[in-house]
């Protein structure tokens, strides 16, 4: 069979691994000259990879651990100390440490020696959070029609942790306060992250996600025939009577046949291309109701290191909500004689909430993470900042608004020859990495089923 993927993003990439090793001829499409999306890194005039966003494999993440294997990646990623690292002022840390001991006691011991918690924030998260420990699927879907905060007050845990140690995941999560993230992916979360002790710890790419995870995922999909197109945006699709796809045209009026086509892109970019005969189905209606959260990643070089922790690091009140010095965490990107690199840190500091950022220029911006960094590490005041990046994503991973869940598509779609793959599309994670590589493993075996292949 002959399948058409548009989007080189880690769901259009996983899809087309899932078809390349069943033997299909697959060919994608993506508008950009560089793969990987929401992931992708390129390299500046000097050398020095600028990354779309920081990014992190969590423990949990199985099915993109296993497309890692599958393309000979499975060494390029390494894991950190498992625990949560606030940077607060005047270079002071808070830690939730999980103990040494099978979850949820690790979770809970670790819980009550934070020391950034108050006794009774602690002992109302312990009562207030149970039912999201003991919560199955269900209950999470039912918890979705209301706020994160919502939630929190009416399990009664205080508003203390919340400020000091939900609204740092909610901003990591998906980019928006608690007051705006739906209760439900929170929640499930919580019982990851309170049931499974592996599942929380964090990875970081050796060199950067582009070199370790995006380069050998092509390598893989074209060693096996499949063939990438850059430089190549869908345009439009045209109809046959029955409302299937007889070609798709890309923007430079290229025409592409296929037996069936899959859209990988964003959900902001597929609503732009949705023929209108289908806006009939509720199914492409549907995708009205997603709103893509802003962010934006600012990396930031230094003459000299000006922290030694080698983790993410999680912050509140301050211009960036997760961020890490990736000289420490990514070492094989940024050894001596390699771009710009000099033994400084390069921090690279994911921005959220940026509604605001996104209209400001670039130098007011720096201005405002420097001042932030100044606060958090002081070893910076006496540091040169050798050069700055920053990317802003107007629309990124769609907000995980109460809800929206149950708009999220089936990787079916009412028009037998067309497929959605994409973290928006309905998989057990929210928008994410392994979101994306789990719709990528759906969208394949679910068209195969369909169309016997
Ligand atoms: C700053 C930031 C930090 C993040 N950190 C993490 C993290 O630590 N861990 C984690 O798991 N996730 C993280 N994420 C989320 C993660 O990056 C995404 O959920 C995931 O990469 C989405 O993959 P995707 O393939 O669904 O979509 P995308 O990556 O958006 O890929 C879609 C592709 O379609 C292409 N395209 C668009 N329109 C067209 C067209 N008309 N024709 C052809 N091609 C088109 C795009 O150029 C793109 O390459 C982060 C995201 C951001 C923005």
């Amino acid at each position: 069979m002959k399948i058409a993927i548009f989007g080189a993003g880690v769901a259009g990439l996983s899809a087309a691994i899932e078809l390349v090793d069943k033997g299909h001829s697959v060919e994608i499409y993506e508008k950009r000259k560089v793969l990987g999306g929401k992931v992708s890194v390129w390299k500046d005039s000097d050398g020095d990879s600028v990354e779309s966003g920081l990014h992190i494999v969590f423990g949990g993440y199985s099915q993109l651990q296993h497309y890692l294997k599958r393309v000979g990646a499975e060494n390029n990623y390494s894991w950190k100390e498992h625990s949560l690292i606030y940077a607060e002022s005047d270079g002071k840390q808070s830690f939730f440490k999980k103990a040494n001991l099978p979850s949820p006691w690790a979770e809970v011991v670790g819980g009550l020696q934070a020391d950034f918690l108050t006794m009774w924030d602690k002992l109302s998260l312990i009562k207030g959070l149970f039912p999201a420990l003991a919560g199955n699927e269900e209950y999470f879907r039912s918890q979705d029609h209301m706020t994160y905060s919502e939630w929190h007050h009416l399990r009664g845990a205080s508003e203390h942790s919340l400020q000091k140690l939900w609204r740092a995941i909610a901003l990591a999560m998906n980019f928006i306060e608690p007051n705006v993230i739906s209760a439900r992916p929170m929640i499930t979360i919580f019982k990851y992250f309170g049931t499974d002790y592996a599942a929380t710890k964090f990875g970081f790419f050796r060199k950067n996600p582009g070199d370790s995870m995006i380069e050998p995922m092509r390598q893989y999909i074209q060693s096996k025939g499949g063939r990438i197109f850059v430089d190549a945006k869908l345009g439009r699709f045209e109809l046959n009577s029955d409302e299937t796809i007889k070609h798709a045209v890309l923007r430079d009026g290229h025409t592409i046949t296929a037996d069936a086509y899959i859209s990988a892109l964003p959900v902001h970019n597929i609503k732009t291309v949705l023929p209108v005969e289908w806006l009939a189905h509720d199914y492409f209606r549907n995708l009205h109701q997603f709103e893509g959260s802003p962010v934006a990643n600012c990396q930031l070089w230094f003459d000299r290191k000006i922290t030694d922790t080698d983790n993410l690091m999680f912050s509140q009140g301050t211009t960036f909500a997760t961020f890490a010095d990736v000289s420490l965490t990514c070492p094989e990107d940024f050894q001596k004689g390699m771009g710009t690199a000099n033994g400084g840190s390069v921090m690279s500091l994911v921005l959220a909430p940026a509604h605001n950022l996104m209209d400001m220029p670039g130098e007011v911006i720096i201005s405002m993470v420097m001042k932030d960094i100044h606060d958090r590490f002081p070893k910076s005041r006496d540091a040169k900042l050798l050069k700055s990046t920053l990317v802003k994503i107007p629309r990124s991973v769609y907000k995980a608004v109460p809800d929206v869940d149950q708009y999220r598509p089936d990787q079916i779609s009412p028009i037998k020859n067309f497929f959605l793959a994409g973290d928006y599309t309905y998989q057990r994670y929210l928008a994410s990495m392994e979101g994306a590589a789990l719709s990528g493993k759906q969208v394949a075996e679910k068209l195969l089923s369909k169309l016997g292949g």
